[in-house]
């Protein structure tokens, strides 16, 4: 089974927008072992688009086409589509219905040019829309199909999950079920993480085949580290990754800060609620982004009790209680803890110090980042870093890696023993 993935749109060739679908789309084939060996972009014209999906269908199996859905006269996959397979665009009454319902609901009423989008090629069967107006379309084309998806992202994700994967995977005749699970990692280079992993690949790679890994860098999130298993039934898959999830957590030991969509402020938060604490924080150069990401959990009000923007060194001396002197120093960073933590009351303070640029500061080069710690639990320590990269980078690294530290912590996986 070949797919290849058309995104409709000017804007596309004009690098007004990113072509996120198709890596998306990719991915989502890849998942469940369907080839994609081509991705084309093509403007809003009929003629273009027309000989575009002709030529895809001469190469593959499949066609997925993304955008080009919507109301307005440069929205013409549908009238391509019915050029393709040779036959007229139906109004359907029901998908009218169900726009017109949807604006209502919203307090809207339906534009005429809405009206399009309830028109389908002959023989199309349609994939209902539950996010948003234009629904998707399968077209039978012999033995082949073209899926018609919209532009804009989360519908296509639905229809893509919920209705395309599925026939495909029936189409392509794979019987039984395929899983994936993704270990989420921080600490380690790409490289170092693959030379870890490489004789577990070595091994799966000489055995049955079942379960496979890939790596997925996903910048400053970290490195991610997908297993996919295939087995006749969710039970066998569901062991078949437990099993290599348990495997790789015993070679990656604790740079797995979560599985699937757990972020690294959602591990933060578990080890905080699972310990009873509070927490407040102090921050300078990251002006309240680690704040921002922890509070981005639901419930915060529970366990965080605030964050302090100590960005002047008055502020850190006045209001924080910072001795005198440098103020981008080990000292400085715990001092920032015991003060935010004194002054809005919580059980555990955390706070960063350092230089994101452009210029170094008090002799420290752009980079070095202090993050303390204090608690009654594990007392006042600190951590020194030389972050890489310009000012945004160092911002963003500072935050992940301060939130990582403080979940090892908590974690009991940083001795308590003063200084690391
Ligand atoms: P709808 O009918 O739901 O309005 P559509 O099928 O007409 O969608 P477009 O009008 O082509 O979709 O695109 C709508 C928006 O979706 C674009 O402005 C863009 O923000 C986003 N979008 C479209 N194509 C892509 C793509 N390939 N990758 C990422 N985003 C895209």
């Amino acid at each position: 089974m070949r797919v290849e993935i058309v995104a409709v749109g000017t804007e596309l060739l004009l690098g007004q927008i990113v072509d996120t679908n198709s890596a998306i789309i990719s991915q989502k084939l890849a998942e469940v072992g369907i080839d994609c060996l081509y991705q084309t972009r093509v403007g809003d014209n009929l003629q273009r688009i027309v000989s575009v999906l002709n030529l895809a269908l001469e190469r593959n199996d499949a066609v997925l086409v993304t955008g080009g859905l919507g109301p307005t006269q440069d929205d013409i996959t549908r009238e391509a589509i019915a050029e393709v397979m040779g036959v007229p665009l139906q109004h359907n009454p029901e998908i009218e219905d169900k726009i017109r319902a949807m604006f209502s609901s919203r307090g809207r009423t339906m534009s005429a040019n809405n009206i399009n989008q309830a028109m389908v090629p002959a023989g199309a069967r349609i994939i209902e829309q539950k996010k948003g107006t234009a629904p998707g379309l399968i077209c039978p084309i012999g033995a082949k199909v073209i899926y018609a998806v919209p532009g804009v992202p989360y519908e296509m994700l639905d229809m893509v999950d919920r209705v395309v994967i599925p026939d495909l995977i029936s189409m392509a005749g794979v019987t039984g079920v395929i899983r994936s699970r993704t270990l989420r990692t921080w600490g380690l280079s790409e490289s170092a993480l693959a030379e870890l992993v490489a004789p577990r690949l070595e091994a799966l790679d000489a055995g049955d085949g079942r379960t496979t890994i890939a790596f997925l860098a996903s910048g400053i999130e970290g490195i991610k580290l997908r297993i996919t298993a295939k087995g006749g039934s969710s039970e066998i898959v569901d062991a078949l990754l437990d099993a290599e999830e348990k495997e790789l957590k015993s070679i990656l030991g604790d740079i797995v800060f979560g599985v699937d969509e757990t972020s690294i402020e959602m591990s933060v938060v578990n080890e905080v609620v699972r310990l009873g604490l509070t927490l407040s924080v102090a921050e300078s150069l990251t002006g309240g982004l680690i704040s921002s990401r922890l509070v981005n959990v639901p419930g915060a009000s529970s366990w965080y009790r605030g964050c302090l923007v100590s960005y002047a060194s008055e502020v850190k001396h006045q209001l924080l209680g910072v001795s005198d002197g440098p103020v981008v120093s080990e000292s400085a960073a715990i001092e920032m803890a015991q003060g935010v933590r004194k002054l809005l009351g919580s059980d555990l303070g955390l706070a960063v110090t350092g230089v994101a640029g452009p210029e170094s500061q008090e002799g420290n080069s752009i980079g070095t980042v202090f993050i303390g710690a204090s608690s009654s639990m594990f007392g006042d320590r600190a951590l020194q870093l030389r972050l890489p990269g310009d000012r945004d980078r160092v911002r963003q690294y500072a935050t992940i890696s301060a939130l990582d530290w403080l979940r090892r912590m908590l974690s009991g996986r940083i001795s308590a023993t003063g200084l690391d």
